[in-house]
This record gives C-alpha cells, sequence and structure tokens, in this order.
C-alpha cells in the first residue's frame, strides 16, 4: 500500500507544488482507461448505445497543473479532500 503523505504547508494541510508554488490546479491523470460499451443493434440495422463501462488500468499519477511536476505521494490525501 502506497503511503500517504500529509501536506504541512500554510494554511495547514494545503498542498502546493514543491517546484513552481501553484496550489491552485492540479491534474489526475490515468495511464488507460478501458472503455466497454454496449450496443443493441436495431431491425433496420442501426445501433443504439445501451451502457458504458469505464476500467481504469494501471498507474493513477497526481500532477501539478502549472509546471506538471509528479505530485502522486500527495494523490490519497487529494482524494480524501474532494468533495
Ligand atoms: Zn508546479
Amino acid at each position: 500500500m502506497r503511503r500517504i503523505r500529509r501536506p504541512v504547508g500554510e494554511p495547514l494541510g494545503k498542498i502546493s507544488c514543491p517546484r513552481c508554488g501553484n496550489s491552485t490546479r492540479f491534474v489526475e491523470q490515468l495511464e488507460s482507461v478501458l472503455v466497454t460499451t454496449t450496443y443493441l443493434q436495431n431491425d433496420d440495422g442501426s445501433f443504439t448505445p445501451l451502457e458504458q463501462n469505464s476500467d481504469a488500468e494501471g498507474e493513477l499519477s497526481f500532477l501539478c497543473g502549472e509546471c506538471g511536476y509528479d505530485m502522486t505521494p500527495f494523490h490519497g490525501h487529494f482524494r480524501e479532500m474532494v468533495f
């Protein structure tokens, strides 16, 4: 299990990029997503989408939205703070 790093910036609990200081824009990146869509073929040969499932595969990354600095150790904290 990946260790969750707690931000120590001011105000307490806010993440900021150690490289550029950005504390407002962040990016969550998924390496690959498998999207499966089920279609129903109609009598006239056309197709109607029924449902779509997305399965996340691979590593999740958490990046600075300004300079792209890898802040993945903070991802656990980020997830807890998404409302
Ligand atoms: Zn940055």
